[in-house]
């Protein structure tokens, strides 16, 4: 970071402190939050954590969740003084203000400095401070090195050091990705010996489901997953009486894109859900297929190459039709890009 000794002392006088994260907080957005959050009270700041909506329960265990503030509409009124009177923003894993919808616009208008944390492409210019990198494998792993660079490693606890292992467990895949790199498993065993215990933190997340989201996976995979072979491609598309159907909470459909990668020589999975007001589209991919350049280009969002997200306000069966008219144009793309298929 450019300037990180003018962040240092920005942090030696206790500050007002807000953390925004990302539209619907994964694992890594709220874990890299609270973790810093943990860190920054250790430090004597006085902070809060905005969220600008919910998200799933598997990730209410984290330490400081109850004190998370969710930026709903009956919530503004109380909320935006608090982002006004604030000294520092950190925005966590996101890239973009407009990724946070109104909550974006009021952190813009702030004159609190804010700081960017985060791994996602492209960023927005309008950080005073940047800690980015899209080499890190997660946020998380951001919050860890900089905890470190301000010469803190002693104030990461148990709880600290969970958070930001739960971040990295789930954007490295369980370890599996193509961003899961030696130095993301040194930080990893950095984070078990401040007392992370990897086997709760993986219980906590992926041993959560609830009848009815495991009965819904049951479903999509058995009656709404289709498989394009010709151009290596699989997707699920969700209607929202589907959703309904199984009582569908945050978080349901978390998740399931990666089994449609999971089948034989595909390249790119999508996921495609009616969510009701707009439809949210999950890609993600394998090789060098690049997922962001569709999400961007043709669905109004981004991400990382293998990665990425998207929205549409057609209806869903438009927005289908609207991804298959697209897969021509990358057919050579699709058919070339699985590197390990190749090998096999
Ligand atoms: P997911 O499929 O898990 O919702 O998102 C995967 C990744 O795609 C996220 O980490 C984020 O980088 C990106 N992403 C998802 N939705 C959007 C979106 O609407 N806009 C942008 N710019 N990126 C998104
Ligand atoms: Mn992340």
């Amino acid at each position: 970071m450019q300037d990180f000794q003018a962040f240092k002392e920005l942090l030696n006088t206790p500050k007002n402190i807000i953390i925004v994260t990302h539209h619907r907080p994964d694992a890594d957005a709220l874990g890299s939050s609270l973790g810093w959050s943990g860190f920054l009270k250790k430090k004597g700041h006085q902070v809060k954590i905005i969220s600008p909506s919910d998200y799933p329960v598997f990730l209410h265990w984290m330490k400081g969740n109850d004190e998370v503030l969710i930026y709903e509409k009956s919530q503004h009124q109380s909320i935006n003084p608090l982002i006004e009177a604030a000294d520092i923003i950190f925005c966590l894993d996101f890239s973009s203000l407009h990724r946070i919808n109104e909550l974006g616009e009021q952190v813009g208008r702030s004159k609190a400095k804010k700081v960017l944390i985060d791994h996602h492409l492209d960023p927005e210019d309008f950080a005073t401070y940047k800690f980015w990198s899209t080499e890190a494998a997660a946020t998380a792993e951001l919050i860890y090195e900089l905890i470190i660079s301000l010469g803190d490693a002693d104030l990461i606890d148990q709880d600290i050091a969970e958070s930001l292992y739960a971040g990295i467990l789930t954007d490295t895949g369980s370890f599996q990705h193509s961003n899961t790199t030696q130095k993301i498993h040194r930080i990893t065993a950095s984070l078990i010996e401040l007392g992370a215990d990897t086997h709760k933190v993986a219980r906590l997340i992926y041993d959560s489901n609830s009848l009815d989201r495991l009965r819904f996976k049951g479903f999509a995979l058995s009656q709404r997953l289709e498989v394009l072979a010709e151009y290596n491609v699989a997707l699920f598309a969700i209607s929202n009486e589907d959703l309904t159907r199984y009582h569908s909470k945050t978080g349901d459909t978390e998740g399931l894109v990666n089994y449609a990668l999971s089948i034989r020589g595909i390249v790119l999975a999508a996921l495609i859900v009616d969510q009701g007001e707009l439809i949210k589209i999950s890609f993600r991919s394998v090789g060098d297929f690049p997922a962001n350049e569709l999400a961007q280009k043709y669905f109004n969002g981004g991400g990382h190459k293998n990665a990425a997200g998207g929205r549409s306000t057609l209806s869903l069966e438009e927005t289908v039709n609207k991804f298959k008219n697209l897969l021509p144009s990358y057919r050579l793309k699709l058919t070339t890009s699985n590197k390990i298929r190749a090998n096999v």
